[in-house]
């Protein structure tokens, strides 16, 4: 218990008992010793019963301020926001809107016998529109939103956590239908490690209010996170947070949506462009792009304008990026790291694994760490041939090699870590549990060090193999490379039309925008 905290108000009845003595002795100097007998008891009575009332008094208000700092008295109405509000990628909207099925008529849902989704976590960078979605949510299916944010419960009186949850949930309970929405909850579902008690306390109140959920209930609880990887494994099993959107920065035509849809509430100059102001702010998150925009407007304002024009928002742009040169200068340069990266991935994936089907590639940072990725499906099938496990090894390895060949040996990034560690372990099973050896024809061995060189030599021809596969097709690797830098995300379409060589040829360099911005 923080007692320190308490402090303050418990000082209170001990300064009016000093008062009261005081005035107690100063009388005692006036008085007959018979009336000095009798006063102190009483005094000291009315002392004790007033400094109790006052106490007590004291922690009901403490209650009570911590309750609302608890956000306990949440917002049990129906949000104005709605899904045109949010200009999110398609997958995130998607689950979005399912939800709202959900909580509009559940029954139709348990009558077909199909599990109802408890808890749903939004995982993603800060700014990137959860907190309004999860508004959304609430406004779209027009039921009443009940908020908290986990960071209130943070340091507050064992139990008190546990019960703010308690009662958002039986006010949840008692709205019938209703969205529960719980914000930053890494600071109550972290991972085990010295955890305080008030915060075990909250999320065991968390956890057993959720699976005390019946199907039948409209009710879905909705959490945010910016890290996911730092929650609690308790909070994501079956039952809880079991299904989990993904909210990630926007993506060039994310960005030129949710432009537009803080656009719609301005005068906006017909001459701007919304596509080039997209194409110009990668990495900016959605909370980004909206203040862009308003302090465009108040730019305009003050220029006595009648509207935002192109000029305007250039200068918003330098405003919001002032002193950052040096730091987009690296992110530029980062950003070309990661495409060269995740291109390699893609050729190697078209060319050497054609079973596989490329569903996107990305260079738009993930909330897990990662600065792009390319995400492949493996056709399904039992067996995998010794060639194809090369393959693999080598489209594992590929990334590095970009690297290599784009900033030379010495400057290669830490961004290959997953990549060797997948082609390891592949190339370790491939020896150890299917016998396969490079070019030989024994196919057990037992001793650990053949074993070892055995796997080196696996992970040697796959490296061999992606160098050289970046030396002949250098030119669609680089133009891969362009392509990602110009669009962030790419699919399989895109891949195919430059390795089929159906593109008209791209200028060289790295164009970062598209022509004519
Ligand atoms: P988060 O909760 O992910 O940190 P917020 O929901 O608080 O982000 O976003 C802050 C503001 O940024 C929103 O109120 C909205 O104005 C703007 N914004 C963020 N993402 C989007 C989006 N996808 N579409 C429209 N506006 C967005
Ligand atoms: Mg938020
Ligand atoms: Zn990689």
């Amino acid at each position: 218990m923080p007692s320190e905290r308490r402090q303050p108000r418990a000082l209170l009845p001990v300064f009016l008992c000093v008062v009261i003595l005081l005035v107690f002795v100063f009388w005692q100097g006036r008085t007959t010793p018979s009336q000095a007998d009798a006063l102190p008891y009483g005094l000291l009575l009315l002392a004790l019963v007033g400094g109790m009332l006052l106490g007590r008094g004291g922690a009901a208000r403490r209650e009570r301020s911590f309750a609302h700092a608890a956000g306990a008295v949440a917002l049990a109405e129906i949000p104005p926001v709605r899904f045109a509000d949010v200009a999110a990628n398609e997958e995130a909207m998607n689950s979005l809107r399912d939800l709202v099925d959900f909580i509009r008529r559940p029954e139709a849902f348990v009558r077909m016998g199909a599990r109802i989704p408890r808890g749903v976590l939004l995982h993603g960078l800060p700014g990137t529109g959860k907190t309004l979605m999860a508004r959304a949510l609430a406004g779209e299916a027009g039921v009443p939103f009940f908020a908290v944010n986990g960071a209130d419960f943070v340091e507050m009186y064992v139990g008190v956590g546990a019960s703010r949850i308690r009662s958002l949930f039986a006010k949840a309970r008692k709205a019938g239908r209703a969205v529960v929405f719980i914000d930053e909850i890494d600071a109550i579902g972290k991972k085990r490690d010295n955890r305080s008690d008030e915060r075990e306390q909250t999320l065991n109140a968390l956890l057993s209010e959720m699976s005390g959920f019946h199907d039948g209930h409209g009710v879905v609880v909705l959490a945010a996170t910016n890290r996911i990887d730092t929650l609690d494994e308790a909070l994501l099993r079956a039952g809880r947070f079991d299904r989990q959107i993904e909210v990630p920065l926007p993506g060039l035509r994310e960005r030129e949506m949710i432009l537009s849809v803080h656009a719609r509430t301005k005068p906006m100059d017909p001459a701007v462009d919304l596509t080039c102001v997209a194409a110009q702010t990668a990495l900016f998150s959605g909370a980004k792009l909206e203040g862009l925009l308003n302090e465009a407007a108040i730019l305009a304002v003050k220029r006595g304008g009648c509207a935002i024009t192109r000029q305007d928002i250039d200068t918003a742009m330098d405003t919001l990026l002032f002193g950052q040169e040096q730091t987009l200068a690296r992110r530029q340069q980062e950003r070309e790291v990661t495409a060269a990266h995740e291109a390699a991935h893609a050729l190697a994936t078209a060319v050497l694994l054609p079973e596989s089907s490329i569903r996107k590639v990305s260079i738009i940072p993930t909330g897990r760490g990662a600065a792009g990725y390319s995400m492949a499906v493996p056709p399904e099938k039992l067996f995998h041939r010794k060639q194809e496990l090369l393959h693999h090894i080598a489209v594992a390895l590929i990334g590095r090699e970009a690297e290599m060949l784009l900033l030379g040996s010495d400057h290669v990034t830490n961004g290959a870590a997953n990549d060797i560690e997948k082609a390891a372990l592949l190339a370790q099973r491939m020896v150890c549990e299917w016998g396969m050896l490079p070019g030989s024809e024994e196919p057990y061995l037992f001793a650990q060090p053949q074993k070892d060189a055995a796997a080196q030599r696996w992970l040697q021809l796959g490296q061999q193999l992606a160098a050289g596969l970046l030396h002949s097709r250098r030119a669609q690797w680089e133009q891969l490379t362009r392509l990602l830098l110009e669009k962030e995300v790419i699919g399989e379409s895109e891949i195919r039309a430059v390795l089929s060589d159906t593109q008209p040829p791209v200028p060289s360099g790295f164009p970062c925008t598209p022509a004519g911005c």
